[in-house]
């Protein structure tokens, strides 16, 4: 690391071309969004994870999920690597870290003559059951998500927003608790925090939800008595939880449930206009991304001297990033969003 005298400057290693960023002594990208020979993959959400790459490597369980989704398109050939395993890709050291954003989510790391950047992807630091911590890991260039890169983004603890949920089953017992969630690593994460506060009833699913779960389960992360939503009789949906995507809770689909209360778990819930203008009754702000504290704290931690946001709100974040004398670049990368933006 960082002997700035004469370690190459990462913009002269790490470029910014059509597909995505792009590592040129290595000669891979990273979570490129067109399909290219040689991709690093970050996790498996759509915005990350295309299919048709020649060669991809990526952390197991992001291959096993990208391979769920995608089926044979996913790539030609495959390359799995486990927590801090190094390998060499052209003149460059690669290794991956926990991002603990979903599961198997990675930060990339790189080192090329003792210059040596980190790619975090999407990421958080609240603690999550389904997926490993985040590793911060010092370099001269960290690259960041910038999501909720403003200081009204505070995410509460995700604790206290499934209590809300409990606390209204217990006071609507008739009714049926609708929970727009999307399918990779939010489900999951719900029914996990669900269980640890003591929700150790079945938990029904929309079909689209049952994928993702079966992969996690199968890489050992129990989820307890799921149920499909849509075989379920009416009757017995009266007092349940039921999770769906968040662009089935509006719609036909819905309307099987008995009386529904709609609830999404989403980032964006902080926004009181965009739970209000989508119908949502119970807002539980629960993000699989980092908060304005925990984009900053990651930022100091991580100690580097230069920070480059890829998409987001990149102007808060650089401006306070700068006032603490790190300079920031906005990559502006297009192709990138959150899953539950999307909704
Ligand atoms: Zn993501
Ligand atoms: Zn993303």
């Amino acid at each position: 690391m960082g002997n700035l005298m004469t370690a190459p400057y990462p913009e002269t290693w790490l470029k910014i071309l059509p597909e995505g960023l792009y590592c040129v002594p290595g000669g891979f990208f990273i979570d490129p969004t067109r399909a290219v020979e040689r991709a690093v993959v970050t996790h498996a959400h759509s915005d990350h994870a295309r299919p048709g790459h020649r060669a991809v490597l990526a952390s197991r369980p992001t291959l096993a999920l990208m391979e769920a989704r995608m089926g044979e398109g996913a790539w030609q050939t495959s390359q799995a690597l486990g927590w801090g395993e190094t390998i060499r890709l052209g003149e460059v050291s690669v290794w991956l870290e926990p991002a603990g954003h979903v599961l198997g989510s990675a930060q990339v790391a790189m080192e090329y003559q003792g210059s040596r950047a980190v790619v975090s992807g999407d990421y958080k630091r609240t603690a999550d059951p389904t997926c490993d911590p985040f590793v911060p890991v010092t370099c001269d260039v960290f690259v960041t998500e910038a999501t909720f890169a403003l200081p009204v983004f505070r995410h509460p603890k995700p604790a206290d927003e499934i209590a809300k949920l409990l606390a209204s089953v217990a006071l609507f017992p008739e009714r049926t608790h609708l929970v727009g969630c999307y399918a990779l690593g939010k489900t999951q994460r719900v029914i996990a925090l669900l269980r640890a506060a003591g929700w150790d009833g079945p938990i029904y699913l929309h079909g689209a939800l049952l994928p993702m779960c079966a992969v996690y389960e199968s890489l050992g992360i129990a989820l307890g008595d799921l149920r499909p939503a849509t075989v379920a009789a009416k009757a017995e949906l009266a007092g349940a939880i039921v999770l769906a995507p968040p662009d089935a809770i509006a719609d036909r689909w819905a309307r099987r449930l008995a009386d529904p209360v709609v609830c999404v778990a989403s980032g964006w819930m902080r926004v009181r206009q965009r739970a209000k203008s989508r119908g949502v009754e119970l807002p539980l702000v629960i993000s699989d991304h980092a908060d304005w504290d925990e984009l900053n704290a990651t930022i100091d931690e991580v100690a580097a001297p230069e920070v480059w946001v890829t998409h987001g709100r990149e102007e808060a974040l650089i401006h306070a990033a700068g006032t603490r004398g790190i300079r920031g670049r906005a990559l502006r990368l297009l192709g990138y969003g959150d899953e539950d933006e999307v909704a």
